[in-house]
């Protein structure tokens, strides 16, 4: 059975281009970028010339791009680093509530700091205020960190109107632009510092980046700028570039509303979570009434496709934070189940898939 995989949000397949890309730097090309050698000399070319395309491609004409390990890690890098940098030894943080761990839990050791968290809430499509950001910024307010997209739902939050408050108010802005589909939207939006990951954009786990208008982050050692430690992954650096140059995927807004539109005809009263607000193209999050995620995704599963419940990183969790701030019950929360569409995904296969989701919906319903 040829499996249909639509949990792109939690990881893509590595692209072709990004592995051809890694290939010379597990031979020949072996240099530490910062040895004062030639085979460094190499290696920091290299290193030099995928920071350039990368930036050239998103459109990052000043600041810092900085290899990093992935989302995590710019995440880490760009809440916990920035207020660090501050000098400051108090102060507030404004958080959104439907954040990713890794962001809630780069606040929460701001917190055990000493930092005041304030988190923003969400309305019913998932969607942050941003003249509620706009009247919890005070003085002392050193960070304000919303993401760009939900990696639940797939909502775009209001980051431009955010990053243009916080610019007035002169309080630095990051956001976690990890499922933003494509990242040249995120520089649009004019937030001061932004993180990636490779592995939502067809390069390897392990890969992504941080980037910085100039605002100051304390990071680490001598490498990246000083932002963030250790011998740079060249090879990494290399099939990000790589991926970030292919563009973003052109079919999976089309894939995503073929998808919603046969699963919401065949299974009339399926809720689509956040579909009032923008969404990426990549993501669509159902509520099946009466029906646990669970026996779904396993029944799903046996017929060959494979989705997730809530949040891939987070499945370790019950419930979800996500939908809870959004209004959702926990037995509505437990009844949802995230489908993300990737550039290898064809149409067939989300017939397919709507087709499994429908019967299997039908049949649980019937034996609960
Ligand atoms: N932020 C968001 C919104 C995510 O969806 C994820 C992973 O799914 C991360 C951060 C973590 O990224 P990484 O797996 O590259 O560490």
């Amino acid at each position: 059975m040829k499996r249909i995989y639509l949990d792109n949000a939690a990881t893509t397949p590595v692209l072709p281009e990004a592995v051809a890309a890694m290939m010379p730097y597990f031979g020949g090309v072996f240099g530490n970028p910062s040895a004062k050698n030639a085979p460094g000399a190499e290696a920091r070319a290299a290193l030099e010339k995928a920071r350039s395309v990368t930036a050239g491609k998103l459109g990052l004409k000043e600041g810092k791009t900085v290899f990093t390990s992935g989302g995590t890690e710019s995440n880490m890098i760009g809440v916990v680093g920035s207020v660090l940098s501050s000098g400051r030894r108090g102060g507030s943080v404004i958080c959104g509530k439907t954040e990713h761990r890794s962001v809630l839990d780069a606040c929460r050791l701001l917190g055990r700091l000493g930092y005041d968290i304030i988190f923003a809430g969400v309305d019913g499509n998932g969607l942050t205020d941003p003249d509620e950001i706009a009247d919890l910024i005070r003085d002392d307010t050193l960070l304000v960190t919303v993401m760009y997209a939900n990696n639940e739902t797939g909502v775009i939050q209001p980051v431009k109107r955010i990053a243009r408050i916080c610019h007035e108010k002169n309080v630095p802005m990051y956001t976690d632009a990890v499922q933003c589909g494509d990242p040249s939207d995120v520089v649009k939006t004019g937030a001061d510092m932004f993180g990636i990951s490779g592995h939502k954009l067809g390069a390897p786990k392990g890969s992504g980046l941080f980037y910085t208008n100039g605002k100051a982050v304390r990071g680490g050692a001598g490498q990246e700028y000083g932002i963030r430690p250790g011998t740079e992954n060249v090879a990494f650096a290399a099939a990000l570039s790589a991926a970030v140059s292919s563009g973003p995927p052109e079919n999976t807004e089309r894939l995503r509303s073929v998808f919603e539109s046969a699963v919401t005809d065949g299974l009339p009263g399926t809720v689509i979570n956040g579909s009032g607000a923008k969404r990426v193209p990549g993501i669509s999050s159902m509520s099946f009434e009466g029906v646990e995620a669970e026996g779904l995704l396993f029944a799903l599963s046996e017929l060959g496709t494979d989705a997730a419940a809530g949040s891939a990183c987070t499945s370790d969790e019950r419930g979800s934070h996500v939908l809870s701030a959004m209004g959702l019950t926990e037995r509505q929360a437990d009844s949802t189940v995230r489908f993300s569409f990737g550039r290898q995904n064809t149409e067939e296969e989300i017939m397919i898939a709507a087709d499994a989701v429908i019967k299997s919906v039908k049949k649980l319903r019937k034996i609960r």
